[in-house]
C-alpha cells in the first residue's frame, strides 16, 4: 500500500472509489500518490506522475499572481479552494473545482498537501445546454417567453431614451389546433417552422421574434417612425400568415390574430405590456380572427380589476380566507417522508378554492404581498407547532416571494415569528426562493442565508434550471437545497434534452454538495429513473398532491412507497436498462390515449401504432433493444402474446367507438385493461429478474 501509514482501510477505499480526483504531494510538492479517478480525468497513469510536481497539469491559463495567491492561502490558512484550468495528457484543457488542504505534524511542519478536484468541464457543457434549453424554443430555435420578456425590458429602456415607438404584438394562429389534430404533430411542427420562417421576414435588427408556446408567437418592432409604419407592418404580417402553406403534399390554410400595444402610448413595464397585448389578441380572436386589435390604454378595464383584486385580497388576509395546503416530499430509496411544502390557497366565498397563480402574480407589486408573506410564515409555524404537539415532527418549507426577500426587515420579521413558537425545534422551517429572485441581489441573499442558518433555517433554490443557472452564481448563493423544476421532470422519459438537463443539475448539486429535490414527479417510472441518476428526494402528484392540513397525519402514517421504488432501491441498475423502464411508461400512455378516444377526444395514435404490434413505442423496444438484452429470459418472452392481443383489441375498440358508440367501446375496453394489468405484471417480473441479475453481478464484483 502506497498511501501513508495512518490511512485507515475506509479512507483507502474512499480514495480508490471516489469520483473526485485526488493528488497527494510531499512538503516539496512532489507527487507521492494519486487515485484512479485522477487517472480517469487526466489520462496520466500513477507511475507517470510520481515524483513530479502538479505543474505537469498546468494549462498556462493562470498567471503567477494566481499561484502566489494560492500559496499564500495555503501558508496562512492551511487550505485553498477555487476553479482552475488544467491540461489533460491528450492536451485537452478542462475546468476543475479544486480544494487543497495542508497536513502538518505535531510541530507544525508541512507533511503533505492533499488536493481533491472535481472535473466540472462536463457540468459546464451541461449548463450551456441548460442555458440554451432555458432560453430558446426547441423546435423553432426562436427565443422563448422568458428571454422575450427580458429583451422586451431592454427594448423599452432604449425606446424610452430614444423617444421612439415600440410596438409589441402577440400573435396566435387561427385554426392551428384543428389542423394539428387532423394531420398529426409532425405536420403541425412543419407548419410552425414555416410560420416562424415567414415572421422572420418582418423583423429587422433590434426586433425580436419569439415562440411563446403552442401556436403563439411574440414580436416586438423597434424604431417605428409613426403609426402608419406600424399599420403597414401589421398588414404584412397578416398577409404572410394567411398565404397557403405546403406540408408534404398537402396545402393548409391558416390565418393569424394579432394583439398589439404601443409604447409609449401604453406606458407600462414589460409584464404589463405583455398582458395588454394579450388582452388585445383575445379581442382580435373574438372578432373572428385574421385581423388585429390595438390595445386602448385609457379604456383599460384590467387596471380596475387588478385594483379590486388587491383590495379584496387585503380583506382575505385580515379575515380567514387564506389557507395552506401541504405537499409531502419523500425519500424514494428509504421510503421516508422527509418534509412538506406549504402551498397557498385562497378559499374565496364566491369563486371557490383559488390557486396561487390566479391571484399572486397580480398582487406581486403591491403592498398586500408584504403582509401576505408574513401571514404565510406564521400559519406554517402555527401548523408545525400543532403537529408537533400531536407527535408529528416534520419540517415545512415555505415559498418566499421576490419582493418579500428584498425587504430590509425580512430577517427581523422572521425572528419575531420564530420567537412566537419557541417549542419548535430548529430545522423545522425551510425557505424556498426562486432562482430568478435570488440572482438580482446575490450579496443580500447570501447574507440572509447565512444569518438564517444560525436560526436553524435552511434555504432551497426553487424551479432550478429555468433561470440563469451558472456556476459562479451557484457558488455565490449558498442554498442547501436545489429543486429541479417540474418541467424537466415532466419530460424526462420522453426527451433526451430533459434527461441531459436533469443529469446536469444533479451533477452540479453533487459537485457543490447540495441536496437535490425533484419536483413534479407524476409516475413511478420517473421516480426510478431519478434514483438511478442520484436524486433520491422527490415531490409530486404521483406521490401525493397538496392536501388540507387535516389529511396530513393520516397520510404520513399510512404512506407506503411505490413497489417499483422498493424493488430498485438497493439495485444499481445500468443506464442500459433504462429503456425497460420507458417501455412500461409507453404502454400505459398507449392505453391512455385509447381511453381518451373512447371518451370523446380525437385519436392521437397513428394507424400503424394502433394496429401493428411492432410499430407502437412498446413494440419498438420489444423487438429492438428488448430482444437483444432480455431475449433469453422467459419473463420477457411471456410478454409477446399478450402484447399481440392488445393490438387486436385496440382496433376493435376504435371501430366500436366509431360505429356503435361509446358504450360498446367501453365494454370492450375492459378487456384491454385486463391485458394491460397482465403486461404490467410480466414487466414487474422481468424487472425483478433484471434487478436480481444485477445484484448478483454486484455481489460478484465485490467478491473479486
Ligand atoms: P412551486 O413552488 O413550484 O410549487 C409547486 C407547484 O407545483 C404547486 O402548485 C403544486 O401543487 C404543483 N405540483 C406539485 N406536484 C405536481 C405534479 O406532479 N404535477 C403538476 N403539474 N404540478 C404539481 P401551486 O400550489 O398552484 O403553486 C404554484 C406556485 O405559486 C408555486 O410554485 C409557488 O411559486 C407559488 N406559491 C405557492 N404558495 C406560495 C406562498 O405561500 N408564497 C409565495 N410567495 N408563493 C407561493
Ligand atoms: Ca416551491
Ligand atoms: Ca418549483
Amino acid at each position: 500500500m502506497s498511501l501513508d501509514a495512518p490511512y485507515t482501510l475506509i479512507s483507502r477505499s474512499i480514495f480508490d472509489t471516489t469520483r473526485d480526483g485526488v493528488i497527494i504531494t510531499d512538503a516539496d510538492n512532489r507527487i507521492v500518490d494519486v487515485n484512479p479517478a485522477f487517472t480517469h480525468s487526466t489520462g496520466y497513469r500513477r507511475e507517470e506522475v510520481l515524483g513530479n510536481t502538479p505543474s505537469l497539469l498546468s494549462s498556462g491559463r493562470h498567471d503567477a499572481a494566481f499561484f502566489q495567491g494560492m500559496w499564500r492561502a495555503l501558508d496562512e490558512e492551511g487550505h485553498w479552494q477555487g476553479e482552475i484550468w488544467d491540461r489533460r495528457k491528450n492536451g485537452e484543457i478542462y475546468l476543475e473545482l479544486l480544494t487543497i488542504n495542508v497536513i502538518k505534524d505535531e510541530r507544525g511542519c508541512v507533511q503533505r498537501y492533499v488536493a481533491v478536484f472535481t472535473d466540472i468541464h462536463q457540468l459546464r457543457q451541461a449548463l450551456a445546454k441548460m442555458d440554451q434549453l432555458a432560453h430558446f424554443d426547441g423546435l423553432t430555435e426562436l427565443p422563448n417567453r422568458g428571454l422575450f420578456a427580458k429583451r422586451l425590458e431592454q427594448a423599452i429602456d432604449s425606446a424610452r431614451h430614444g423617444n421612439e415607438l415600440l410596438a409589441l404584438a402577440l400573435l396566435d394562429m387561427d385554426g392551428f389546433k384543428a389542423t394539428n389534430d387532423r394531420h398529426g404533430r409532425l405536420a403541425g411542427d412543419q407548419l410552425l417552422l414555416q410560420i416562424a420562417q415567414r415572421l422572420k421576414q418582418v423583423t429587422r435588427a433590434g426586433d425580436t421574434l419569439a415562440r411563446l408556446g403552442g401556436d403563439e408567437f411574440g414580436l416586438f418592432l423597434t424604431g417605428l417612425a409613426n403609426m402608419d409604419a406600424l399599420e403597414r407592418a401589421i398588414a404584412r404580417i397578416l398577409a404572410l400568415c394567411s398565404a397557403p402553406y405546403q406540408v408534404a403534399d398537402q396545402t393548409h390554410r391558416l390565418s393569424a390574430s394579432l394583439g398589439v400595444t404601443v409604447f409609449p402610448f401604453d406606458s407600462a413595464d414589460a409584464e404589463t405590456l405583455l398582458r395588454h397585448a394579450d388582452q388585445a389578441m383575445y379581442q382580435a380572436k373574438q372578432a373572428g380572427g385574421n385581423g388585429y386589435h390595438l390595445f386602448d390604454a385609457p379604456q383599460d378595464q384590467a387596471v380596475q380589476s387588478r385594483r379590486q383584486l388587491i383590495e379584496r385580497l387585503g380583506q382575505a388576509i385580515a379575515g380567514d380566507e387564506l389557507e395552506l395546503h401541504y405537499q409531502p416530499k419523500v425519500n424514494l430509496r428509504s421510503g421516508k417522508v422527509i418534509g412538506l411544502e406549504a402551498l397557498l390557497r385562497w378559499r374565496h366565498p364566491e369563486l371557490g378554492l383559488l390557486l396561487p397563480d390566479t391571484f399572486l402574480p397580480h398582487a406581486e407589486h403591491s403592498e398586500v404581498i408584504d403582509s401576505l408573506g408574513e401571514k404565510v410564515i406564521h400559519m406554517a409555524l402555527e401548523q408545525a407547532t400543532a403537529w408537533q404537539a400531536a407527535g408529528l415532527n416534520i419540517s415545512i418549507s415555505v415559498n418566499i416571494g421576490a419582493r418579500q426577500l428584498q425587504r430590509e426587515d425580512f430577517l427581523e420579521c422572521l425572528r419575531g415569528c420564530l420567537a412566537e413558537f419557541p417549542a419548535l425545534p430548529p430545522g423545522t422551517l425551510e425557505l424556498e426562493i426562486l432562482e430568478s429572485a435570488a440572482i438580482g441581489n446575490t450579496q443580500h441573499v447570501r447574507n440572509l442565508i447565512e444569518a438564517c442558518r444560525s436560526l436553524g433555517i435552511r434555504f432551497a433554490l426553487d424551479d432550478f434550471g429555468t433561470g440563469y443557472a451558472s456556476l459562479t452564481y451557484l457558488r455565490e448563493i449558498p442554498a442547501d437545497v436545489l429543486k429541479i423544476d417540474q418541467s424537466f421532470i415532466h419530460d424526462i422519459l420522453d426527451s433526451a434534452d430533459a434527461l441531459t438537463l436533469v443529469e446536469g443539475a444533479i451533477g452540479l448539486a453533487t459537485a457543490f454538495r447540495r441536496v437535490i429535490v425533484a419536483e413534479g414527479v407524476e409516475n413511478a417510472e420517473q421516480g426510478v429513473l431519478l434514483m438511478r441518476l442520484g436524486c433520491d428526494i422527490a415531490q409530486g402528484n404521483g406521490i401525493a398532491p397538496a392536501m388540507h392540513a387535516s389529511q396530513i397525519p393520516a397520510w404520513v402514517k399510512f404512506y407506503r412507497p411505490d413497489p417499483q421504488w422498493v424493488l430498485w432501491a438497493d439495485t444499481h441498475w445500468e443506464m442500459s436498462d433504462f429503456p425497460l423502464l420507458v417501455a412500461q411508461y409507453d404502454h400505459l400512455k398507449w392505453v391512455k390515449r385509447l381511453m381518451l378516444y373512447v371518451e370523446g377526444a380525437s385519436l392521437t395514435l397513428t394507424d400503424a401504432e394502433l394496429t401493428d404490434h411492432r410499430s407502437c413505442r412498446f413494440g419498438h423496444w420489444y423487438y429492438g433493444h428488448g430482444t437483444i438484452r432480455y431475449g433469453h429470459l422467459p419473463e420477457f418472452r411471456a410478454l409477446e402474446p399478450i402484447h399481440q392481443q392488445v393490438h387486436q383489441i385496440g382496433p376493435e375498440i376504435v371501430a366500436l367507438r366509431a360505429g356503435q358508440g361509446a358504450e360498446q367501446a367501453r365494454l370492450r375496453f375492459r378487456d384491454l385493461l385486463v391485458l394491460k394489468d397482465k403486461i404490467l405484471l410480466h414487466l414487474a417480473d422481468l424487472q425483478r429478474a433484471v434487478a436480481d441479475r444485477s445484484v448478483a453481478q454486484d455481489g460478484l464484483a465485490s467478491a473479486n
